[in-house]
């Protein structure tokens, strides 16, 4: 890697340079617990489970404590920590005061920035003002709500036990609890939704006046209820072409209403673009704690146990838990940073990536992006290089050309 990294700040994110982000780390605290479980959900969350809260509360403050001194400097002093994100599951079902020991906790390993953004994921219906007042307290900034739809029909067919009026309620909560950065998450693509479900919830979003807005098309994984029911025909999933209507349709009227569009699926207002998320995108070190957790830190990708019992015998020894591990070949890295980048819309910055790997970008990919290129899903300014506005509807083409080959 270059050693001339320039002092220059690093993209129109973050007022700093390169080199003083990839020596911090991005901290993810997974709560895997929730009421019930949705009919389309993969992630590692269980029903049933809440018995286990504190218990668990306990064994990530060891594990933040362990993953505090696996990263250390080299000259031995705690790593900077630019961001902090509770995900899960849901995140809210741990009380303000799990919330605050696992903050105390990552700022005593860590050397956790003062103005540093901390993000919290809550469903509607589950938020009393009492509750958002003390996670406010706490030194929660950044709340992001799981909206999905403000049609009661598809949140009840996608397992959701909230109702369009919960989530403007928890919106009016949120605000007078002081919370001045607020995310909606909405989905998209939906088996039965139409074209005029789907504006009536961005409307209806809209009038809430929302920070950020993370839409995401849905995608069926295996093993979930939805998966099984298309399998048996059940449930029709939504059309390619409307799947993408929806998607220029969001995409014109929130740019309209004042949100830039500054990752494929994320929209913000002004200096409300999520720093935590960038991190990813930006392929800067993360390190995920709790159970399944995943970190990508000093050339290295790794993985915590999933199953939450299997996490507290572990911890209860003190030991890491960590499951699954990989080592990131320097292509695979070069590969990586250039797909995540050019996920956002800024897309990614060339010389910057000189500056990291040492290595000008189309040395590494002129060859491999050729095709993709001549298709017109590129667009290239002498400095960033981004994906066209066709580009953006088959990002994964350019995405594939990229990846190294399997050995
Ligand atoms: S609330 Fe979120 S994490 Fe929990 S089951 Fe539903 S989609 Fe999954």
């Amino acid at each position: 890697m270059s050693t001339t990294l320039s002092s220059a700040p690093y993209t129109v994110f973050f007022d700093e340079p390169l080199s003083a982000l990839l020596e911090s780390v991005s901290l993810y605290l997974h709560v895997p617990f929730c009421h019930t479980r949705c009919y389309y959900c993969d992630f590692n969350t269980y029903a049933g489970l809440l018995s286990l809260r504190e218990p668990y509360v306990r064994a990530l403050l060891t594990e933040i404590e362990l993953a505090g001194e696996m990263a250390r400097t080299a000259a031995g002093a705690p790593r900077r920590a630019r961001t902090i994100y509770f995900g899960g599951g849901t995140p809210s079902l741990l009380s303000a005061e799990q919330i605050r020991r696992l903050l105390d906790a990552c700022r005593a390993a860590f050397a956790v920035d003062p103005e540093v953004e901390i993000s919290l994921e809550a469903n509607p219906g589950t938020l009393p003002s009492a509750h958002l007042q003390a996670l406010r307290a706490a030194g929660v900034n950044r709340l992001s709500l799981g909206a999905q739809s403000f049609d009661p029909h598809l949140l009840k067919l996608l397992g959701r036990t909230h109702s369009p009026e919960d989530v403007a309620q928890a919106v009016r909560a949120a605000r007078s609890a002081g919370f001045d950065s607020l995310n909606l998450d909405l989905m998209f693509g939906l088996p039965e939704q139409t074209m005029a479900q789907w504006r009536e919830t961005l409307l209806r979003a809209l009038e809430l006046g929302p920070d950020h807005l993370s839409l995401y098309s849905l995608i069926v994984e295996e093993g979930t209820p939805f998966f099984t029911w298309v399998q048996e025909g059940r449930l029709v999933p939504a059309d390619e072409d409307l799947c993408a209507e929806m998607y220029e349709y969001a995409d014109a009227l929130l740019q309209e209403a004042g949100y830039a569009n500054y990752e494929i699926s994320n929209w913000a207002r002004p200096g409300h673009e999520c720093r935590h998320n960038l991190t990813y995108w930006l392929n800067l070190p993360y390190l995920g704690l709790g159970a399944g957790a995943h970190s990508c830190f000093a050339g290295r990708r790794f993985s915590n146990v999933r199953e939450p019992r299997q996490y507290l015998h572990l911890l209860a020894s003190r030991q890491r838990p960590e499951a699954e591990s990989e080592t990131l070949s320097f292509e695979t890295q070069m590969a990586e940073t250039a797909i995540l980048a050019l996920r956002t819309a800024r897309g990614l910055h060339l010389p910057s990536f000189r500056e990291r790997f040492g290595l000008d970008f189309w040395q590494f990919a002129g060859q491999r992006l050729r095709h993709v290129s001549e298709a017109g899903l590129l667009e290239y300014d002498g400095t960033w290089l981004r994906l066209s506005k066709r580009g953006r509807l088959l990002g994964n083409e350019v995405f594939l050309c990229l990846l190294p080959d399997e050995d």
